[in-house]
């Protein structure tokens, strides 16, 4: 049977869908059914509404909008992210005016500090964690790039997320920060990871120890639920929440499918399963006002079984007398969060993308529709981009 939530926690969405004491509501045709409600749905939904005048019906099989980045607040009245950290950052002006049509901002840039052994130093490392740790007193860029280069093991072709560190730092600092850590992660060697996951921390040999360097760098006023709610908040646009598509799929008839779930499961695992990696959140409300100097600290001693810890009122600006934070526990079993960039999980996801391509009345965005380790705001360009296309195909056809 289907179910639509009535009230989706956290969102102000009213589903429109409905079930009724009496039975089931009459099916309603669509022109466009949205599987996912995340960035990549949402983005989608938003756009074919307001933009291309279509009738959405969007799906998704959580009792929740807003995908991974779903947030709401917890019995301490402060906003968590229920599946972990998402802190958004964005070069791209584009991205940044079309989210801020539906939020305000709160100015956040994110900083994060590594536990080794009990010392805390900034993690990218910079000049600073050099200092820290080794007990130097490095007070230029050239002096600290001159020491690295020191330690650097020239790599002949940089292929693995080992060698993108190794070639970098040397073998001491990859150790200390990357090897264990990944192992934690991603249940396997640096070296058996494409050189791209690792390649997204930076090193610095300067002083700057924010995380992210990009030109813009926020958190949604509200929270990311409520910009999602205010995203789907339009008369053309339904919601059906805790509903599979495999439920939704005959029962809502429609002529275009916007599919952002995982697309090996969309073609029935017919080549076999992708590797997805996914974790366990252990959310926490301490009696302290605070737990931790910065939002998040990670953990890349092997012996300790989370990656990081997140402490949310960093995030929030929120004041409380007590603090709610999360401990991320990597693990192979669960929800599927993050594709696994390897050269074979590729050349799999390839064969799935040929039989997605020549599916001409599907489209598969986001980042487990094309299992691309993308951030929000990727995914949000690739949703815009997706629906630019949809809408000159439907043009061109005389449809739109
Ligand atoms: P999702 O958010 O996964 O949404 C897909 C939705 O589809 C889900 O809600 C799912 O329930 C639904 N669905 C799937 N299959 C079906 C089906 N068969 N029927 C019905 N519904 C279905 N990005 C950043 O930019 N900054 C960060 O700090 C950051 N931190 C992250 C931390 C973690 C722990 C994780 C896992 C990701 C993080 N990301 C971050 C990445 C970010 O979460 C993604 O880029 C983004 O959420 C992807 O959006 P999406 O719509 O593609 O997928
Ligand atoms: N990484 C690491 N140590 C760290 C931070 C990151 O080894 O302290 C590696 C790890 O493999 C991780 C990858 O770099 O998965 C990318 O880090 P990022 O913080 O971007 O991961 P995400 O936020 O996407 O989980």
């Amino acid at each position: 049977a289907l179910i639509a939530e009535a009230t989706a926690r956290g969102a102000h969405v009213q589903p429109i869908v409905s079930p009724t004491a009496g039975g089931a509501p009459a099916p309603r045709h669509y022109d466009v059914m949205v599987v996912g409600a995340g960035f990549a749905g949402a983005v989608m939904a938003e756009r074919l509404a307001r933009e291309s005048g279509k009738r959405v019906l969007v799906v998704d099989r959580r009792p929740h909008i807003a995908g991974n980045a779903f947030d709401h607040e917890d019995e301490a009245g402060i906003l968590i992210h229920q599946y972990g950290p998402h802190i958004f950052h964005t070069n791209s002006a584009e991205i940044f005016d079309y989210l801020s049509r539906f939020t305000e901002w709160r100015p956040y840039a994110h900083r994060v500090l590594a536990d080794v052994n009990g010392l805390l130093v900034p993690m990218p490392i910079n000049r600073t964690t050099l200092n820290r740790l080794y007990g130097l007193d490095l007070d230029s860029d050239e002096a600290a790039a001159a020491f690295l280069a020191s330690r650097a093991e020239p790599v002949e072709v940089v292929r693995s997320s080992a060698d993108v560190v190794i070639s970098a730092v040397g073998r001491e600092l990859y150790e200390t920060f990357f090897q264990g850590y990944t192992r934690k992660q991603w249940g396997m060697d640096p070296s058996e990871l494409d050189k791209s996951v690792t390649a997204r921390v930076p090193t610095r040999t300067n002083c700057d120890d924010r995380y992210f360097t990009d030109q813009y760098q926020a958190m949604p006023a509200k929270g990311f639920t409520h910009m999602f709610a205010r995203m789907l908040d339009h008369p053309n646009i339904d919601l059906l929440l805790g509903v599979d598509y495999a439920e939704a799929r005959e029962a809502y008839p429609h002529d275009h499918l916007v599919f952002t779930g995982p697309i090996d499961e969309y073609f029935g695992y017919r080549f076999g399963k992708l590797p997805y990696r996914s974790l366990r959140f252990q959310h926490e409300t301490v009696d302290r006002e605070w737990v931790q100097e910065v939002a998040v600290i990670n953990h890349p001693a092997p012996d300790t079984p989370y990656t990081r810890v997140t402490e949310y009122k960093h995030l929030t600006g929120q004041s409380a007398p007590r603090s709610s934070i999360t401990y991320e526990y990597p693990s192979a079993e669960g929800d599927p969060y993050y594709p696994i960039p390897r050269a074979e999980n590729q050349a799999l996801f390839k064969r799935y993308e040929a039989l997605a391509l020549a599916q001409a009345d599907v489209t598969f965005v986001g980042r487990l529709a094309t299992y691309r380790y993308y951030n929000m705001d990727q995914v949000v360009g690739q949703a815009l981009a997706a629906h630019r296309r949809l809408a000159a195909r439907w043009a061109a056809a005389g449809e739109a």
